[in-house]
């Protein structure tokens, strides 16, 4: 994709502080290091987001990601990571090429907030949901 700044780092057209690199995956340090040494893993095909990348390269993908994952804990002394990938920009995805972010997390007190509010489920009907879900599985 011409306009896409990952493809552009991928092309090498943008630098970018490698992490790890093969013929179909690439992992990078993300600019804004919302904790030292945010990473982001990449398929060097591009696709638009996680619905679309086909089985075998999201399994490659999501394999390097644990690699770095547990690279953070050993080399950096993280406690522990997120493993995020946000979908379509409701979710906030702001580069609309499929990229998975590992973060390391040394505290709570970190520059990462993610907060999972409960819902009211006496108001949901849950076996509906998980029902429509299953559905299209
Ligand atoms: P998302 O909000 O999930 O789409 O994440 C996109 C991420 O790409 C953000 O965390 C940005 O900081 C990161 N990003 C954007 N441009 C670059 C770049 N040139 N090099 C490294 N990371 C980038
Ligand atoms: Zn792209």
């Amino acid at each position: 994709m011409d306009n896409c700044i990952f493809c552009k780092i991928v092309r090498g057209e943008i630098p970018c502080y490698k992490v790890y690199e093969d013929d179909e995956i690439l992992a990078f340090l993300d600019i804004s290091q919302t904790t030292l040494g945010h990473t982001l893993v990449i398929t060097k095909e591009h696709f638009d987001n996680f619905l679309f990348v086909p089985k075998d390269l999201l399994t490659k993908a999501i394999s390097v990601a644990q690699r770095v994952a547990q690279s953070q804990v050993a080399s950096l002394h993280a406690s522990g990571n997120n493993i995020i990938i946000n979908t379509n920009e409701v979710a906030g995805q702001t580069v609309m090429h499929f990229h998975i972010h590992v973060i390391p997390r040394y505290s709570s007190n970190d520059n990462l907030r993610l907060e999972f509010t409960p819902n009211a489920i006496e108001k949901l009907n849950l076996p509906a949901v998980a029902n429509k879900i299953n559905k299209n599985l």
